[in-house]
């Protein structure tokens, strides 16, 4: 029996970020006992690298915005994919959010009459993001952190003791969701720094771990993206919705190699930046698809007046989806009219003046000032598209969070699928986290106040989980002499395959070929190896996170494979339109066999099992805010004919 420390709370919420901060101020003014658990320092999670803004229909900049356009908007960008109920309640609940923020100290920049200022982003028919600067994830995790010292402010002044009902355990990782029957009963972790195992036991988990860029070699990711609570969710049984959406975003870095994929905000083709080819042609405007051809601009004359009169002109084609832009970039490089380091050209010097564009992208000007020594007052950037954000997730309940067939197993934030569809517009992210982050939290707290008994925890997984985590350490020689595996190669052999054969433009026998691939790399990492101590041990946690990733990716390339159109953050040469059959259609992933662990699973067939379920059909009051012409480009025979 494996000794360690053991813990008793209500609900313990995995991950740190917008998510998972909102989910444990929700859950500790509901009454339970709440635990967050993040394996990056506290305050440093994804969230804080979020630029351009958080997405309200609070009509301050144009009174014309209701939650209603940006549901529609929301729908648009998701090609209709979107699980309906999440996009609703996220499009309803956005706004009370953001001014819940504001109460809690977050000051976001101003409008001339002192509103909190909206700014423009691709797919939003009217400015819509709340921002400060482009550092607004920064203020978001700043207010809600402060928020959390408040509670165990109050917390200390009641009970004298800070941590009674709010404690934050940074620097920790989960590795496996423990289970009682079918129930949650807590969580498996260790400590970074000093490699000690200890369980966190609690009838309620709320997974909040953010994305999987990791997994691919262009990212915008930060390391921790890779893919746990995706993966934490599979090997407690629970689904995952439509991993074939990640998005690409059309604007990292592209140039020097080492910065290589590192986020261009939206913000600056917001407030006014355009893409240009080596020829100087903005070339956009040949790029506008016929679902969107009515609602942009057909000149350059014409976006650019939208920018001063948005009421009677049309947005420019650089404010298109993000999905359509990056094809667009793609496109534009492989047709041979790409910038010298294999991108585009974006443009702000020669649209605003130095000084506007210091105040409004202050975080952009030092990025390539110091990164790429470019002057973005004077010259245009290099631009390409990078990995950026997962549309698919765990598959939840849209209006509690709770996991499919897990009970107490709860998502939200990134992690979770659902809510964008299969393309997620800039700023829905920071206001989903929110949304959903307090809905988990909610529901979380209410699961567990209800459960009696509680359930326990068995001895057996804690001595499987730890003999897991530990095996990195055994790794020893084959008998034909084959070395341990190193962890980091491993990582780069997979971020390459992800890159080349499941990347931006996909076909069926590069996933075919990268499926074979992951199944030579799961039998490698099998036998990956460290050396050293548990004490601070990069190599070890990174061949602890390779399990994640290899899941992961295996979930992206199955399903990839299998839906047989492109749409949104899916794009397939081999089939190239948006198939209108495909739309009632959700494919979800699941472990093939998750009582028997990893190791029992066919190495031939892989760890992941393909299910087509049958989205839910949207209500019809939902579909009456749409024209019936445009619903027709959408939805399937059978759904239009209901
Ligand atoms: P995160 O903020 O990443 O938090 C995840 C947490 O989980 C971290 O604390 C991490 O340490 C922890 N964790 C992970 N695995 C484990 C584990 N095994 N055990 C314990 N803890 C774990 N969206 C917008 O809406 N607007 C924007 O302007 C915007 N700008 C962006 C700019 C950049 C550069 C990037 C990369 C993304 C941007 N996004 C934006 C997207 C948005 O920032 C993310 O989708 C969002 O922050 C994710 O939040 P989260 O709470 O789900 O996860």
């Amino acid at each position: 029996m494996t000794e360690l420390e053991r813990q008793q709370w209500d609900v313990v919420i995995v991950g740190a970020g917008g998510a998972g901060l909102r989910a444990a101020i929700e859950a500790r003014e509901r009454g339970a006992r709440t635990a967050v658990i993040c394996k990056s320092l506290f305050g440093k999670a994804h969230t804080v690298m979020a630029e351009g803004g958080i997405a309200a229909s609070m009509g301050n900049v144009n009174s014309g915005d209701n939650w209603q356009v940006h549901f529609r908007d929301t729908m648009r960008g998701g090609k209709f994919l979107n699980q309906w109920r999440m996009a609703e309640l996220h499009a309803q609940e956005a706004p009370d959010r953001v001014w819940e923020l504001e109460t809690w100290g977050a000051l976001f920049d101003r409008t001339h009459d002192g509103k909190i200022s909206q700014r423009n982003f691709g797919g939003h028919e009217y400015p819509r993001l709340a921002h400060v600067g482009d550092r607004t994830g920064l203020e978001l995790i700043r207010t809600l952190q402060q928020k959390i010292v408040s509670l165990q402010q109050e917390d200390k002044a009641e009970f004298g003791d800070y941590e009674a009902r709010l404690k934050v355990f940074q620097e920790c990782t989960v590795t496996r969701v423990l289970k009682d029957g079918n129930r949650v009963s807590g969580t498996f972790c260790y400590e970074r720094e000093t490699g000690r195992f200890f369980v966190l036991e609690a009838p309620s988990v709320v997974l909040a771990t953010g994305g999987i860029g990791k997994s691919f070699k262009v990212t915008s990711n930060s390391w921790e993206y890779t893919g746990d609570g995706q993966a934490l969710a599979l090997l407690a049984g629970a689904p995952l919705l439509n991993m074939e959406f990640v998005q690409f975003h059309p604007t990292g870095m592209v140039w020097p190699p080492s910065v290589k994929g590192i986020l261009v905000t939206e913000s600056v083709r917001g407030d006014g930046g355009v893409l240009r080819n080596s020829e100087g042609k903005r070339f956009m405007f040949n790029y506008i698809p016929d679902v969107f051809k009515e609602k942009y601009a057909q000149t350059e004359e014409e976006g650019d007046r939208w920018y001063e009169d948005p009421d009677n002109n049309r947005r420019p084609p650089e404010l298109l989806p993000r999905d359509e832009v990056a094809r667009a970039i793609n496109s534009e490089v492989k047709a041979g009219r790409g910038s010298p380091h294999g991108g585009v050209f974006l443009d702000v010097s020669t649209r605003m003046p130095a000084d506007v564009i210091r105040r409004r992208l202050p975080s952009m000007y030092h990025q390539f000032k110091e990164l790429a020594d470019v002057d973005i007052t004077a010259e245009a950037m290099e631009v390409g598209p990078t990995c950026h954000y997962v549309m698919g997730g765990i598959a939840v309940e849209s209006d509690s969070a709770a996991t499919l067939g897990v009970p107490g197993l709860f998502a939200a934030g990134e992690v979770a699928g659902g809510m964008h569809g299969s393309n997620r517009l800039g700023g829905n992210s920071l206001s989903d986290l929110l949304v959903f982050g307090r809905r988990a939290g909610w529901h979380a707290a209410d699961y567990a106040a209800a459960l009696t008994p509680r359930p326990s925890v068995d001895e057996g997984q804690i001595d499987r989980a730890a003999a897991e985590a530990l095996r990195p350490f055994s790794a020893v020689a084959q008998d034909d002499g084959a070395q341990p595996e190193n962890p980091y190669t491993l990582h780069q052999e997979l971020q390459q395959t992800m890159n080349d054969l499941v990347g931006i433009i996909r076909r069926g026998g590069e996933m075919e070929q990268a499926l074979e691939r992951l199944g030579g790399l799961r039998a490698r990492a099998q036998r990956a190896g460290v050396e050293g101590h548990r004490q601070f041990n990069p190599g070890w946690h990174l061949s602890l996170d390779l399990r994640n990733m290899l899941l992961v990716s295996e979930c992206i390339a199955r399903a990839a494979l299998e839906r047989t159109e492109s749409r949104g953050g899916h794009t397939r040469e081999d089939c190239p339109t948006m198939e209108r059959e495909w739309r009632p259609v959700n494919l979800l992933c699941r472990l093939v066999d998750p009582t028997e662990g990893l190791a029992a699973t066919d190495p031939q067939r892989g760890q992941i099992a393909l299910e087509r379920t049958a989205t839910e059909p949207i209500r019809p009051d939902l579909l009456a805010l749409f024209e019936k012409e445009e619903l027709v480009k959408y939805l399937a025979e059978e759904e239009l004919y209901q």
